[in-house]
């Protein structure tokens, strides 16, 4: 067994694709290490942080519900991670954990792989103001595009957009803004393991569709998109470039995103 140098903290960890993905990586590039999901409940989150510095392990990844709270462990935070409020990859180094976030830029490098790479000004509706919502506003922001978000609790809607200098849209604003944008993200969990749930039925008269939920890989959002020309974009590459941006920067080397892709894929019963 070869020794563990990164790790998942989540609670639950268990029905992670990281582990696969990260292996099956490590084992292409002839790296003697391997990568684990450890259950960390809130309450031993610091415990587990502090253990890391000295054991060896170049970083970890971090899910739900560690993203927010692991700020307050960590020895330094990028001011992207900072801005967003939420870190997703720490890298250990001298003893001392830095917090990164690789989702934001995973998730532009998916657009930008299935195609969408002109951002300036761009109509971008985001459906969910969650964790995952935040990095993708700002990422999307960083990029000049215009914001609108959409959430089933107004209230959180209105801080994230507060947050960003974005727009928070009214039950009865989303229709007209989904038909006139460029742009329609799904940042919500509906879809989630349910091929017929759609967290809206309004689409876009042009442009593009982006579902971040990649269990099933087809929503029926989607579905929908693409039965009306729309161009659509899965979840699955914000997945895997965020993990490759990961083992980048643990492993100082370009990570293989299409054998990640391919064993992301695999895991998904593809
Ligand atoms: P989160 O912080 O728990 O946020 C969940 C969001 O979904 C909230 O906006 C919530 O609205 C909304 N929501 C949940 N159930 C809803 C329903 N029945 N109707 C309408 N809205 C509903 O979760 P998260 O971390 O942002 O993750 C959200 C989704 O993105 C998950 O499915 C996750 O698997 C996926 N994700 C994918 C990637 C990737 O790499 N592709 C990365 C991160 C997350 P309220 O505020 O009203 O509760």
């Amino acid at each position: 067994m070869y020794p563990t140098r990164a790790y998942l903290f989540a609670h639950p960890a268990k029905h992670s694709l990281s582990p696969t993905m990260h292996n099956t990586a490590l084992e292409h590039l002839g790296i003697a290490a391997q990568y684990e999901a450890k259950d960390v409940a809130p309450q031993d989150l610091q415990a587990n942080l502090e253990a890391l510095r000295t054991s060896g392990a170049w970083g970890v990844n971090l899910s739900i519900p560690h993203k927010e709270t692991v700020l307050e462990f960590l020895d330094s935070i990028t001011p992207e991670a900072r801005a967003i409020g939420a870190v997703n990859t720490i890298v250990v180094k001298h003893n001392k954990l830095k917090g990164l976030n690789t989702d934001a830029p995973g998730f532009m490098q998916s657009l930008r792989e299935a195609g969408l790479t002109e951002f300036a000004d761009l109509e971008v509706v985001i459906l969910g103001a969650g964790g995952a919502a935040r990095g993708i506003v700002y990422a999307l922001q960083q990029a000049e595009a215009r914001v609108q978000i959409h959430n089933r609790t107004w209230k959180r809607a209105e801080v994230l957009a507060t947050d960003f200098d974005a727009q928070a849209l009214t039950d009865s604003d989303l229709r007209q803004a989904i038909k006139n944008c460029d742009l329609l993200v799904n940042t919500t969990s509906v879809g989630l393991e349910n091929p017929n749930e759609t967290p809206t039925i309004f689409l876009p008269k042009q442009g593009w569709v982006c579902d971040i939920v990649y269990k099933p890989l087809e929503t029926k959002l989607l579905r929908d998109a693409r039965a009306t020309g729309l161009h659509s974009i899965d979840g699955l590459g914000m997945l895997v470039h965020q993990g490759a941006l990961a083992l980048e920067h643990w492993i100082g080397q370009p990570a293989p995103i299409e054998i990640m892709r391919s064993a992301a894929m695999k895991k998904l019963g593809y």
